[in-house]
């Protein structure tokens, strides 16, 4: 029984406190990331029919038919260790983005690799540059190994602030990490601000470039091409990209990274889990990766709704960030927590930003055109003081 195991209240008060005092102090004080709700908690805790989860960045067509399929076959080969140096799969990369296998790393996420990046480069006391707002995680697994994080806010109208990151950029750093175009702002670095923002930082650094969004900017013309500029530095680089956005396999956890020099994917084989990419990870992102046509469907979702909600939100006269990804930021001119509290009596899930400075903007990633409705009309109804 729970209850014959359950500890002294003075012997559960002591083991806190000695858990605290073994543990790193700077996994003692470190942030939680805030991973946000599921559709599922949301729909039984206020009962309404349909929910609209517009917080994750979630592809709303959902996985190719043809990961769906390529899962299912593979599926009876689940008693069987996945292939711990995901071979097929970085070959498929390989072809896909022109980049040596060697210099392909996969992660469980692209989180998971630039956990691998935090754990194989920083020391305490290693200075750290990245952007603010941020994507969480760029800011979160520096500090877990003790490094100083700086952090480079956006200009007033929301763009990347291309002085204050040369200015940042003229001390030592051991890494520079921000995401073009970024989370949560979707501002998007154009090729002459990325080489600004590449030819300042210092030499030798490790430059880690999120491209988690780039597949809704390929058709910009503007959108630099990081590996081809990159590949003129001599300073070690690592571009990350994903499968959870255009590709839609969110729930499976696969990304990766392009690094440089082997010896980079070398290091973060020495820190990673061995067999951190599970068997239906790598056998649905190569078949993913032979669906194209379900990507551009999914880009082209995404800039028709973009721009029809960009101005609705306008029209009600929010501040809304001019965005290069599948989300929009917009100031929505209260403490966004309350906001997405309200709007979760609707159904419709948000997130709400936290950080300094930022606590009246939303996050909202663009849905289909039924949950992008739902948003809409459940804003303007708790605008006008109407009830769920
Ligand atoms: C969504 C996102 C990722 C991708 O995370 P996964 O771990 O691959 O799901 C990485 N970076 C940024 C900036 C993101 O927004």
């Amino acid at each position: 029984m729970a209850s014959d195991l359950a500890v002294l209240d003075s012997a559960f008060d002591h083991q806190q406190q000695v858990l605290k005092n073994l543990a790193r102090p700077a996994s003692r004080s470190l942030g939680v990331y805030n991973a946000g709700l599921s559709a599922d908690a949301v729909q039984k805790k206020y009962g309404v029919a349909h929910i609209a989860k517009l917080a994750s960045n979630e592809n709303p067509l959902g996985a190719s038919p043809q990961v769906v399929a390529a899962l299912e076959a593979d599926a009876r080969f689940s008693a069987i260790y996945s292939d711990a140096s995901s071979a097929a799969l970085r070959d498929a990369l390989a072809a896909d983005t022109g980049v040596a296998a060697q210099n392909i790393v996969i992660g469980n996420g692209s989180e998971d690799i630039l956990h691998m990046l935090a754990l194989a480069f920083l020391n305490p006391g290693d200075r750290v540059v990245t952007l603010i707002p941020s994507f969480g995680l760029h800011e979160i697994f520096p500090r877990m190994m003790g490094a100083d994080v700086t952090m480079v806010g956006v200009n007033a109208r929301q763009e990347f602030d291309i002085a204050a990151w040369e200015t940042a950029l003229s001390t030592p750093a051991k890494m520079v990490i921000f995401s073009n175009p970024s989370n949560p702002v979707g501002c998007m670095l154009n090729r002459e601000g990325f080489a600004r923002i590449i030819n300042a930082a210092p030499a030798d650094c490790v430059l880690v470039i999120d491209e988690a969004y780039f597949e809704y900017c390929e058709n910009d013309t503007d959108y630099p091409d990081s590996l081809r500029m990159l590949a003129e530095q001599s300073r070690p680089w690592i571009v990350l990209r994903t499968f959870s956005k255009a590709y839609g396999l969110a729930g499976l956890r696969v990304g990766y990274g392009l690094a440089s020099h082997p010896e980079l994917v070398n290091l973060l084989d020495r820190v990673r889990t061995p067999f951190n990419i599970n068997r239906s990870a790598q056998v649905a992102a190569i078949a993913a990766l032979q669906d194209k046509q379900h990507v551009r469907d999914s880009i082209a979702l995404v800039t028709t709704q973009r721009k029809s909600m960009a101005g609705e939100l306008a029209a009600l006269g929010f501040n809304v960030a001019s965005s290069h990804a599948n989300f929009l930021f917009f100031n929505c001119g209260r403490p966004s927590i309350e906001l997405a509290q309200r709007l979760l009596t609707y159904g419709v899930i948000i997130k709400p930003w936290r950080e300094i400075g930022y606590e009246n903007w939303v996050r909202v990633s663009v849905g289909i055109e039924k949950d992008n409705r739902q948003f809409i009309d459940s804003l303007k109804r708790i605008l006008t003081g109407g009830e769920a």
